[in-house]
């Protein structure tokens, strides 16, 4: 059973077009199998289509082709996966790195315009990430098994946020391996040894 939804700030963000595209591709995946997000989004949508409705139209500026296109760009993904993916199999393209005893990461999206990477990560049973920090927002999903940190326990199709203020050390629940999708805003600010030698290596 899903606990863990998106803040309504993250759902209005997207609901507005304003989620960074990678934000917006972790967010896909507990759309997917979350009705109820699914149902507060639609809502949020036609709310924001009725308010635009009473607008008044304004004359577009010389070079708003352009500008719209210059984001489109920003926004493009910079690599496979589909946009459109949400299921492990299909997200899953790349190859696995070795991080830590239990840790390999995957990484999907290496880093886009809005300073934001997009990676698969997965735990064995009981193994924990090494304790971070975050600079920027960060937003998971669970694809597979579960985990526990200092804020709750998260089971699969789960979302995690995270922003600045966020210090945690997950720790992978029993049962199958934890995989997460995670899109990461900023760097990672790295408490331990282990996860300091690893950082400059994938570059999280
Ligand atoms: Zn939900």
């Amino acid at each position: 059973m899903i606990r863990h939804h998106p803040s309504d700030t993250t759902l209005m963000a997207h609901a507005a077009g304003h989620l960074p595209a990678l934000h917006a591709r972790v967010l896909a995946v507990h759309l997917a199998a979350c009705p109820h997000c699914r149902d507060e989004l639609r809502m949020m949508e036609e709310i924001g289509g009725a308010l635009l409705a009473t607008m008044p139209p304004a004359p577009l500026r010389a070079d708003a082709l352009e500008r719209s296109l210059a984001r489109l760009d920003d926004a493009m993904p910079i690599a496979a996966p589909r946009a459109a993916a949400t299921t492990l199999e299909s997200l899953a393209t790349g190859r696995w790195w070795w991080l830590g005893p239990g840790i390999r990461l995957m990484p999907l999206v290496r880093r886009d315009a809005s300073d934001t990477r997009l990676d698969l990560i997965r735990v064995a049973p009981g193994m924990a990430l090494p304790g971070h920090g975050h600079n920027g927002p960060e937003i998971a999903c669970i694809l597979q098994g579960g985990y526990a940190d200092e804020t709750g326990h998260y089971n699969t199709f789960d979302i995690a946020e995270g922003d600045p203020s966020l210090q945690h050390t997950p720790v992978a629940l029993p049962g199958p391996e934890c995989i997460c999708l995670i899109a990461t805003t900023g760097r990672l600010r790295a408490h331990t040894w282990l996860a300091r030698l690893v950082q400059p290596l994938v570059g999280v």
